[in-house]
């Protein structure tokens, strides 16, 4: 009852259950629709330590919060992760429904193990293509062997993995049946992403845009799909595939309005609470936190930002000179 009355709801009546952290914004990996060549971090001493994300986790789960993300950047790469998993993993079970993990897999075979002694059973790994040099070419600096190592890792764990594949125009739009072919032999989800303007890349996004309606298109002359009921509050439409039995999902922020049922805020690894992915509403968490020992301040701060979360975002991805468009790359947020 006390949770009810305490929930986390905006003024568009919807009740925000599920927070995406970034530990870190940096990475090993530079993917092109991501981030640009030269990237500058943020110093050290300004991100939250991993106390204070623990602590903010625990203000968050008090108030309604069932499903927690851990993102980046690259999650895995910050220092000893492994004590925030451990320390929200704790929580399921008593408020918490579920500790997710999104990453590119580079750090998973050494992880695999721990991440889901913590209770880390499901994992999201973002994989746009099984070619090794395509993968140079997209990610700059990845090792595409590393990465499939850690994705056999986690499988051989027992973790449900999902792969997060992004639509390139002339990339890798050739390899979508491949990836579906392989995901449904190994048993993993699917789930395709429309390329989001945000943060400059050094390059035009129209470039890269590939909308998801050609991407099903494409599954179509192979496979048969029908929709799939399965709404789970975020941006994602599901369908299934009947050869493979699998669930492919579709994010389709261009073709398809995903705001309504948003349940989701976003938390920045220098504790800046974004309230929509593609606007720049904030609020600073990092104040309340510091301040006082004493949550009070920092759950009335919480309060007040869902308060004022808007209604949806507007990428557009032909921006005309004036037109808005989102600055923060997605490594900053998490997608
Ligand atoms: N480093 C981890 C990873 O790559 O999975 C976690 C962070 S990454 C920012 C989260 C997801 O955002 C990945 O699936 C990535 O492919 C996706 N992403 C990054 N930039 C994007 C963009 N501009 N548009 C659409 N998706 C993007
Ligand atoms: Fe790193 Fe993930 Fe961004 Fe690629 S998408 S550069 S792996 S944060």
């Amino acid at each position: 009852m006390w949770l009810d009355l305490h929930m986390l709801i905006d003024p568009f009546q919807r009740k925000i259950s599920y927070v995406r952290i970034s530990v870190t914004d940096r990475c090993d990996f530079r993917c092109t629709y991501c981030m640009s060549e030269e990237m500058q971090f943020l110093p050290k001493k300004d991100l939250l330590s991993l106390e204070e994300l623990e602590r903010l986790s625990n203000v968050l789960i008090e108030l309604g919060v069932k499903k927690i993300r851990i993102t980046g950047g690259e999650p895995l790469v910050r220092k000893n992760i492994l004590y925030l998993i451990n320390g929200v993993g704790k929580k399921i079970g008593k408020g918490l429904e579920e500790l997710t993990i999104t990453t590119n897999g580079s750090q998973l075979e050494r992880y695999a193990k721990d991440l889901f002694k913590n209770g880390v059973k499901r994992i999201n790994i973002s994989l746009d293509t099984l070619d090794k040099n395509k993968f140079k070419l997209i990610t700059r600096i990845g090792d595409f062997n590393k990465v499939i190592r850690g994705i056999n890792a986690a499988k051989e764990e027992g973790m449900k993995i999902k792969i997060n594949t992004v639509a390139l125009k002339g990339i890798n739009d050739n390899e979508i049946l491949n990836l579906v072919n392989w995901c449904g032999e190994n048993k993993f989800g699917l789930t395709f992403i429309e390329v989001m303007p945000m943060g400059e890349i050094g390059e035009k996004r129209a470039n890269q845009y590939m909308p998801l309606t050609d991407v099903k298109s494409l599954i179509q002359t192979k496979y048969s799909l029908s929709d799939d009921p399965l709404k789970t509050g975020g941006p994602a439409r599901y369908v299934h595939c009947h050869e493979t039995d699998q669930k492919i999902g579709f994010i389709t922020p261009h073709t398809h309005n995903f705001c309504e049922s948003c349940n989701r805020v976003r938390i920045t690894c220098t504790g800046e609470m974004y309230m929509c992915l593609g606007q720049q509403d904030k609020a600073d968490l990092k104040t309340p936190l510091r301040k006082s020992k004493n949550n009070d301040f920092l759950k009335e701060t919480i309060y007040k930002a869902i308060s004022q979360k808007p209604k949806g975002h507007d990428f557009v991805i032909e921006r005309k000179k004036d037109e808005k468009f989102v600055p923060r790359h997605m490594n900053v947020t998490g997608g």
